[in-house]
């Protein structure tokens, strides 16, 4: 008798035995279909072991053994084991959320992909002569071999772009395939542009959550049987498995995004590092604000440093941070008289502006001008935001949604105030203020689509006319990567609330997005001004950013983070669960922090359980327990042990818990 040992989409810790006679040869890494409860799954196999524990005739039969592809290769396995282990998630459930949905389907015909499109791609055009901080930067990647981890740290404009694609190029001139990986891509349709015009006769796959099922299923095909040499995608790229590659990229590796908040809760950056040391190859993140983590691996030398230091485009300048005291001034919905200014001469200009407000909607809150009423969401511990455009009250945390009240609803007060600002008040002041100038105002809200952002970019690039932009209001989406040519004004409102936030990393990411945004100013020609409103002008994070420091900011928060023994000086876990009452979920952390044995791991450190700030989300109360060491594999070796007790621990109705390894999220 022939058996298959088969990894399925399961929460379960376990593989499942069956039985293939007679179904042709069975390899390691092919698919199988199989009977499972009163249905069927595709399970990937695992294993052809000699024997199995269940006697043969508790053996159920597989159905069929899927031949579309070939069998997935040692290197994938490899990868997919290691996220199971590091990150305390089954393996079958790895190993499925890395196939793309299509090849999950039972059923036969769902599961033919797609032709490639054939798109046209304009002619390429001549290669721009490297800056010599490029040369030496290419130079010095290009030349590694075997696994090299680099961080190449440019500030904003300098060219990282032009530096990914000559090593791309190096890696296809070698035979081998490149692997790139972006935060976003509907925020940088402008990258996937590029690559088809540098690289016109290579087949580039895309890989994103958004594709089309069947889209999704093409493009991780050609990328597997090694037809697409460079494939560009979001995290879940990471687990494609690709028989040449050669090198890995991680654009703007700080980004957040790149961790995976759901599911199984992984960092593709991380995981990016891990399969370029498994699979011996180059590895370069880039970033103009590197994460923290890097930075301290490239300051001890575990990564190679590689800085670009000034602008490729020879004119153009980083811009000139002013810093505003707003401590003594009138503001006007936030703004103040001399920020004002300053956009009214680019207006006269004819040059562009951007206020930066990382803040959606019109007000973060309505309140009763009488009682104490203010717009509550009924199944978050948040408030509702107020959406005037619509006339809806929205919770942005979990999309409740309601029209606006006319009155209050518990005094019956018609004066409703909305309380505090948003991107869409200070549009609709702005618009009032300069009735002559176009306005755009990019956020969630505005670009929900791919379509709706590629035409919002479109607009902003539009030089002259009467569809041309004057100013931008925008939240931290205007960030990313793009280009600008007009736009000289950067104006950032707000900012000071992260300064204190209860989150500690959130003047870390603050630092990100305003180093980022004010990167937008004065790319091409035209010198660019960046002007914060604060009422901390001391603040370390803003002479920083006035100096263009990245580095000493950096070591700033290092010396911090080390003096209060947070990461990377430490490692860490968070064990969240969600109940219908705070208590249970508390009394199940409780239970939970007692299963092992504070003698069985003495280095590692268990808190007491706290509700999470947003203590309420969709109706349920959710509370954590952060564990933590200053030796990951002690972590680890803890985590293993915690798990298997966890699993076996009693739970409350309707309890849902889940363990997160490295969270950034608090
Ligand atoms: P970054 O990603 O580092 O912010 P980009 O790669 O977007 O920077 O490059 C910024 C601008 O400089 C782009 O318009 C790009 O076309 C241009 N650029 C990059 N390298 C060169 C070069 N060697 N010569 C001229 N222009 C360049
Ligand atoms: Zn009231
Ligand atoms: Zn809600």
């Amino acid at each position: 008798m022939s058996i298959a040992r088969v990894a399925l989409d399961l929460p379960l810790n376990r593989l499942f035995d069956y039985r293939i006679d007679g179904l042709g040869p069975a390899t390691v890494g092919l698919r199988i279909r199989v009977p499972f409860g009163r249905g069927e799954k595709i399970g990937i196999i695992v294993d052809l072991p000699s024997q199995s524990e269940l006697a043969p005739e508790q053996l159920k039969p597989a159905l069929e053994i899927l031949r579309d592809t070939p069998p997935l290769p040692a290197d994938f396995f490899r990868l997919c084991a290691f996220a199971s282990s590091y990150y305390q998630a089954p393996l079958g459930e790895v190993l499925l959320q890395a196939l793309p949905p299509g090849l999950k389907k039972t059923r036969a015909s769902q599961r033919r992909a797609g032709k490639a499109m054939a798109t046209t791609v304009p002619a390429a055009a001549p290669l721009p002569e490297l800056t010599a901080e490029q040369a030496q930067a290419v130079a010095a990647m290009a030349a590694s071999q075997g696994y090299a981890p680099f961080l190449l740290h440019g500030v904003t404009g300098s060219g990282k772009t032009e530096v990914y694609l000559r090593l791309i190029a190096a890696t296809l001139a070698r035979g081998r395939q490149a692997l790139l990986l972006v935060p976003e891509i509907n925020l940088t349709p402008q990258l996937e542009a590029r690559i088809r015009q540098r690289f016109p006769d290579v087949r580039t796959a895309i890989l994103h959550s958004e594709l089309a099922e069947a889209a999704r299923e093409r493009e991780w095909k050609a990328a597997f049987l090694g037809e697409a040499r460079i494939v560009v995608g979001t995290r879940l790229a990471i687990f494609t498995p690709l028989p040449a590659l050669g090198l890995i990229v991680v654009d703007e590796e700080h980004d957040p995004s790149y961790k995976q908040q759901d599911g199984i809760r992984y960092s593709a950056r991380d995981m990016a590092i891990y399969r370029a040391s498994a699979e011996r190859l180059p590895i370069v993140l880039g970033s103009a604000t590197p994460s923290l983590e890097s930075w301290a691996r490239a300051q001890s030398g575990r990564y190679t440093l590689i800085r670009l230091k000034e602008r490729a485009v020879s004119s153009a300048r980083l811009p000139t941070v002013r810093l505003l005291d707003t401590r003594r001034m009138q503001l006007t919905q936030g703004i103040s008289a001399p920020l004002l200014e300053a956009i009214r001469q680019r207006l006269m200009a004819g040059e562009q502006s951007l206020i930066f407000l990382n803040r959606r909607g019109y007000a973060p809150v309505l309140s009763c001008t009488a009682c104490a009423w203010v717009s509550r969401c009924q199944r978050c511990a948040a408030n509702m935001v107020v959406h005037l455009k619509d006339q809806r009250l929205r919770c942005h945390h979990c999309g409740l949604e309601m029209r606006i009240p006319r009155a209050c609803p518990t005094c019956g007060n018609q004066d409703l105030h909305p309380f505090g600002r948003g991107t869409q008040r200070l549009e609709a002041w702005l618009a009032e203020t300069f009735p002559e100038a176009r306005i755009l105002r990019v956020d969630r809200d505005s670009a929900k689509s791919k379509k709706q952002w590629e035409a919002l970019l479109e607009q902003i690039h539009t030089g002259t006319g009467p569809e041309r932009v004057d100013i931008l209001v925008g939240t931290q989406m205007l960030a990313k990567g793009h280009d600008f040519p007009r736009l000289t004004l950067v104006g950032a409102v707000g900012a000071d609330a992260a300064l204190f936030a209860a989150d500690w990393r959130a003047p870390e990411r603050l630092f990100a997005q305003l180093m980022q945004v004010a990167g937008r100013a004065g790319r091409a020609d035209l010198p660019g001004e960046v002007i914060i409103q604060t009422e901390y002008p001391d603040h370390p994070l803003y002479a920083a950013l006035q100096a263009h420091d990245y580095p000493r900011y950096a070591e700033t928060l290092l010396a911090e983070r080390r003096q209060a023994g947070f990461p990377p000086y430490t490692f860490q876990a968070m064990l969240r669960a969600e109940a219908a009452r705070m208590e249970d979920a508390l009394d199940f952390l409780k239970a939970a922090a007692a299963l092992v044995p504070a003698e069985a791991h003495p280095e590692v450190l268990r808190y007491d359980p706290v509700p999470m700030r947003l203590s309420r989300l969709w109706s349920l109360e959710r509370a954590q327990l952060l564990v933590e060491s200053p030796s990951r594999p002690r972590l680890q070796a803890f985590l293993a042990d915690w798990r298997t007790g966890l699993e076996r621990l009693k739970t409350p109705n309707r309890l849902r818990w889940h363990l997160e390894v490295d969270p950034i999220e608090f």
